[in-house]
Formats: structure tokens, C-alpha cells, sequence
């Protein structure tokens, strides 16, 4: 079978949900339907003054609940059909987690690593300002995603108030603290992550203590994830990077300590791992948080997890998921797993606009209400209706946004 694109995938997934909900053909065409489409080409004078193109992106999928809401990722490969998938993605996550927004993505087709950190700043604000009609903290408000963190976000917090004539924190979420970030978000992603790994291994009847875990990816999210749940008494047994994977490793601090002073993962007394071996460890739980399309149904029968929390987006395909559902593997659904990102970044966005700040205590506790309502919202959807996680999860944040396409009527 050929390899199935990001939108496929996301289109396959709304497929099904339609399906289960019994919605009309009507309702697929609107749902499957991105809203607003934005390409635009970015000049970035290189440091030794040549002038090059690039290609960046914005899609605002949804806008029916809300604002819409969605990262910006740097990355070689994207392009529109993802973004317009990942983008697709938010969409359900924001309606799932009972967020007020729509979703979006946005992006820049680029490699960060070839770019210096004036570079960097000279494309942020070059893209931010192509896209600047389209965003604002009433409109669609962007975040950091694969590629870009808190620093971009300054960036473009700084261009769009510029342009303005007047500060604007809320346009962005994932600023840093001293200008209208929160407290507790650089870690949100990956503590969602633990919190729905904490949560599977009660489904499964797994004790805590002890239960081992395997991380695909250590940047924002596989870090933090992983720094949660050897919090949680979990331990880490293997984490990779985009050059592999290592396993034998004392604690996750130490490894971190050495990936920051040495740019590679081989710590003294750690075994190299490919990103198969890892993918394919014998133990309780598989975090793959990198890129999409990591579990396939290439090597999805090779996986020996009991359950799978997927901290990136999209990282298993329809072929992988039907061999995992046959194995008895639970799958936490990217859309429940990795929302703690978005619920902060929602956080954000609040005391933005509100201009009062909470403690991290606040930040934590409600991160924590409002991810364990939408987990047992999804382990009660997927139980009642039989059917995988993933679906349970698409059926509730779908049903949400058809729902309130039904209630806001058609224009004109
Ligand atoms: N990029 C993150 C995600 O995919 C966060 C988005 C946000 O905070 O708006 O969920």
C-alpha cells in the first residue's frame, strides 16, 4: 500500500467519525472543508546577503467555535496538505478539550539548523508580518510547534504589536513569562503526556511504579514528558533523537545534561538504539513524540507497548492504527495526549486578556481538571460505543464543532 499523507490520514479519521455520528454528507463536506488557506513567500536576506525564498503557510480550518488556534512549525517538509492535516487536527483537539476556539497551523517550509539566530528572527518577522491581516487575539492566534519556541513567539508578539502602535500579548501563546506568557506552558505538552500515560496504565490495570517507558523524540514535548513521568516513579528506558536512540542511561537529567553540553545522546554507559528497536522495545508504554507518521503499517506489528500515548501529532497512519486495534494496544489519541499545550496556551491567553497572571499551582490544577474531564469523556465515548480510543476522541470533538455549525445556521 502506498504511504498514506498526513491528509489523508486526518481526512480518513473525519471519515469515520462522520460515519459513526451519522452525519449527513452535507455536514462531511462542511467539516472537511478548511475554511481560510493563506500561502505566502517569505524573503530572508541570509547573513552574507543573498536573498532567498521560502514558502510559508496559515489555515485557519475552523472558526466556528472561536478564535482560531494552532502552532507554527519550522520544518523542511512541510508544505500545504499538511499544514491544512495538522490544522484539521487542532480543530478536533480545541473542540475536544472544550476550548473556545476553531483550529489552525501555520509554518514556514525551512531547516532552523541552517539558519543563524539573526536569520531565524529576520524569517519570523518577515512571515509574521505576510500573515498579519489574518491573525490577532480575536482572529487566530498562533504558538510555538515543531521548529520555533518561546523566542519566535517573541518575535511575533513584537512585529504584530509594532504594526498596531500598542503592546498585543494575547496574539501569540508560548511567549516567554516576562512578556504575558504563563507560568507552566513550556512544560504543558509533555505533563498532559504523563497525566494520559499515568491515566492508561490504570486503564490497562498497570501498576505506576516502576512501569516502563520508551520515548520517540527529545525536544519540547519527549523532554518534559519525560522529566513528568520519572516524576510519576516511571522509568525511562530508552529515548531518541533525529539521529537515533539510546538506552542504558542512569536518569533522564544526566542524559539531558549531556545532550545540552555535547549535542548528541551517546552519554557515557549508553547503548545506541535505531529508531525500530526503539519503536519496538518490550515495555508498557511507547511515547512517540517527533513527527507523524512514525508507527505505519510497516512496523506496527513489531510493536510490543501494551499502550501507546502519542505525544506528537499524527504519528500513527490509518494501517498502523488497524494493526495496534487488533493487537489490544491502547492508543491515547494525539488530539487527548498532547492537548496539554493548547489548554495552557488557552490559559495564556486568559490572563492576557484579562491582565492578571495565576501561579503555576493554578496553572497545574487546571491543566489537570480539564485533561482528565476530556480522558474520561473519551474512555466513557469508547467504551459505550465500542470503538477505539482515537475514534471515541473524533467523535466528540466533531459532534462539538457540527453541532455548533448547526446552531450558528448558514450566511446568507
Ligand atoms: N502546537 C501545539 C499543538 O499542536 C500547541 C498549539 C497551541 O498552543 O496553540 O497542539
Amino acid at each position: 500500500m502506498a504511504t498514506e499523507s498526513a491528509l489523508d490520514t486526518a481526512r480518513s479519521q473525519l471519515r469515520r467519525a462522520v460515519e459513526l455520528l451519522k452525519l449527513s454528507e452535507n455536514d462531511w463536506q462542511t467539516l472537511s472543508t478548511p475554511r481560510r488557506i493563506l500561502e505566502v513567500a517569505v524573503p530572508l536576506r541570509r547573513d552574507n546577503g543573498n536573498v532567498e525564498m521560502y514558502k510559508g503557510f496559515r489555515v485557519q480550518y475552523s472558526t466556528t467555535r472561536g478564535p482560531s488556534k494552532g502552532g507554527v512549525r519550522f520544518h523542511p517538509a512541510i508544505d500545504m496538505d499538511e499544514t491544512v492535516a495538522l490544522a484539521m487536527l487542532m480543530t478536533w483537539k480545541c473542540a475536544l478539550t472544550n476550548l473556545p476556539y476553531g483550529g489552525a497551523k501555520g509554518g514556514i517550509a525551512v531547516d532552523v539548523h541552517d539558519l543563524s539566530l539573526s536569520e531565524n528572527e529576520r524569517l519570523t518577522r518577515r512571515y509574521t508580518s505576510e500573515i498579519l491581516p489574518i491573525i490577532g487575539p480575536e482572529r487566530d492566534i498562533p504558538a510555538p510547534d515543531v521548529g520555533t519556541d518561546e523566542r519566535n513567539m517573541a518575535w511575533m508578539m513584537d512585529t504584530y504589536s509594532v504594526n498596531a502602535g500598542f503592546s498585543v500579548p494575547g496574539v501569540v501563546t508560548g511567549k516567554p513569562i516576562v512578556l504575558g506568557g504563563s507560568l507552566g506552558r513550556t512544560s504543558a505538552t509533555g505533563d498532559g503526556v504523563a497525566i494520559s500515560a499515568i491515566e492508561a496504565l490504570r486503564v490497562k490495570g498497570i501498576s505506576q511504579a516502576g512501569a516502563t517507558v520508551a520515548i520517540q523524540g527529545f525536544g519540547k514535548v519527549g523532554y518534559w514528558t519525560a522529566i513528568a513521568l520519572e516524576n510519576f516513579g516511571l522509568k525511562i528506558v530508552a529515548v531518541s533523537d533525529v539521529h537515533g536512540g539510546v538506552t542504558g542511561f542512569k536518569n533522564v537529567t544526566e542524559l539531558w545534561n549531556h545532550f545540552q553540553a555535547n549535542g548528541n545522546l551517546n552519554a557515557p554507559g549508553t547503548e545506541k538504539l535505531t529508531q525500530e528497536e526503539l519503536i519496538q522495545l518490550d515495555v508498557d508504554v511507547l511515547i512517540p513524540a517527533a513527527l507523524a507518521d512514525a508507527i505505519t503499517q510497516a512496523n506496527a506489528s513489531g510493536i510490543r507497548a501494551k499502550i501507546i500515548v502519542e505525544g506528537a501529532n499524527a504519528p500513527t497512519t490509518p494501517g498502523g492504527d488497524a494493526i495496534l486495534n487488533d493487537k489490544n494496544i491502547l492508543v491515547v489519541p494525539d488530539i487527548l495526549a498532547n492537548s496539554g499545550g493548547v489548554i495552557v496556551s488557552y490559559f495564556e491567553w486568559v490572563q492576557d486578556k484579562q491582565n492578571y497572571f495565576w501561579t503555576a499551582d493554578e496553572v497545574k490544577s487546571n491543566l489537570n481538571d480539564i485533561l482528565m474531564r476530556s480522558f474520561r469523556e473519551v474512555e466513557a465515548m469508547a467504551t459505550s460505543m465500542n470503538i477505539s480510543w482515537r475514534e471515541a476522541a473524533h467523535v466528540i470533538g466533531v459532534a462539538r464543532v457540527a453541532q455548533a455549525h448547526k446552531l450558528r445556521g448558514l450566511y446568507p
